[in-house]
């Protein structure tokens, strides 16, 4: 039976469980840390609404998101990691021991912690976008696509993670528009040349969502209306979903006060290691990662973390 039993004073306690969290668990165990790792709700960060990873090293045929999250985790328990399925309502970061408190008021106390609390979908900020959310905007194409049998779909943004969704939403919807800003995209080439090579995929570029067209409560969304940035001029296109794809803030809400961001929100890290300013406390994975924000790179970053801690709590005995 898995062991959830929370100790009087943690050695670690990590929060976040998509690959980050989960590798510095694993590490961690590995190091007899005994880690408590608390899951957070929706478990598993992003990769739970990946469809193929085809770029995670060691899975030559690629592998669903949901699936690598349930290996990594399958091996960070069998090196005695502790899972809490809650989120952390509270974060004292500052003080010794440091204190997180989760749902129902429960205090646990650690003296080390790591944050990979990774980052959750950025959206436009259009007062109509949120009214439809849910009813026909989205930003998760994998979670929602399939509600679009046969549709007309607009996607918004030019990076690799709008064009994954405009290729996955060709399995469902009729056809896929792609709104970018610019007239160049941001994806890697390969996501370019099979987006640009698709008979469903068409581009609206150098443009911008200005309005929805719907209502909320009755139909849904019905249309998008575009502005050209070149050239001013507005047009409405029928859609009955809109899937945001414009990258995503990391989630630091709760300890913003506490651990020091850069300029864009992110934890800031001391030097080369997973150091925050916050002694015993460290991060890893999207939370602190503004530039490479891959599955591998918060992997690594989540097994920095946990060397670090196990360096940190070695030369910080009580
Ligand atoms: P991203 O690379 O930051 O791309 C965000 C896109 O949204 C950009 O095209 C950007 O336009 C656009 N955008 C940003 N704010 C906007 C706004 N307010 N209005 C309209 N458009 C806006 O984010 P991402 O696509 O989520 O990718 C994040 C990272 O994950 C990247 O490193 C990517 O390579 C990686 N990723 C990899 C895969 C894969 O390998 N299969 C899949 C998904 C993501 P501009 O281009 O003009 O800045």
């Amino acid at each position: 039976m898995a062991d959830n039993t929370i100790r009087e004073l943690e050695n670690v306690v990590i929060v976040g469980s998509g690959p980050a969290g989960l590798t510095a668990a694993i590490y961690a165990a590995r190091a007899g840390l005994e880690p408590l790792l608390i899951e957070g709700f929706p478990s598993g960060g992003q990769l739970m609404e990946t469809t193929d990873v085809e770029n995670f090293p060691g899975y030559p045929e690629g592998v669903l998101g949901p699936q690598l999250i349930e290996d990594l985790k399958n091996q960070a328990t069998r090196f005695g990691t502790r899972f809490i399925f809650e989120n952390v309502e509270r974060f004292d970061l500052t003080g010794d021991p440091k204190i997180l408190t989760i749902t129902g008021d429960v205090a646990i106390r650690t003296r080390a912690v790591i944050l990979a609390t990774g980052a959750t979908a950025r959206y436009l900020g259009l007062d109509n976008e949120a009214k439809l959310k849910g009813q026909g905007v989205s930003a998760c194409a994998v979670c929602d696509g399939f509600f679009f049998r046969d549709q007309d779909v607009a996607v918004i943004g030019g990076g690799d993670s709008a064009l994954e969704d405009a290729l996955f939403l060709t399995h469902h919807a009729r056809t896929v528009t792609i709104v970018h800003r610019r007239d160049s995209l941001r994806a890697s080439r390969i996501m370019q040349e099979r987006a640009l090579n698709h008979p469903k995929i068409r581009f609206e570029w150098a443009s911008v969502v200005a309005d929805l067209v719907g209502e909320p409560d009755k139909d849904g969304l019905e249309g998008i209306t575009l502005k050209n940035l070149k050239t001013g001029a507005l047009k409405t296109i029928a859609v009955t979903g809109m899937f945001v794809a414009i990258g995503h803030i990391p989630a630091t809400n709760l300890f913003k006060d506490q651990v020091t961001l850069d300029e864009k929100g992110f934890i800031d890290t001391v030097g080369k290691t997973s150091s925050t300013n916050v002694p015993g406390v460290f991060a890893a994975g999207d939370v602190m990662d503004p530039l490479y924000k891959q599955a591998i790179t918060a992997a690594g970053s989540g097994c920095k973390a946990a060397l670090d801690t196990e360096k940190w709590l070695i030369e910080h005995q009580s």
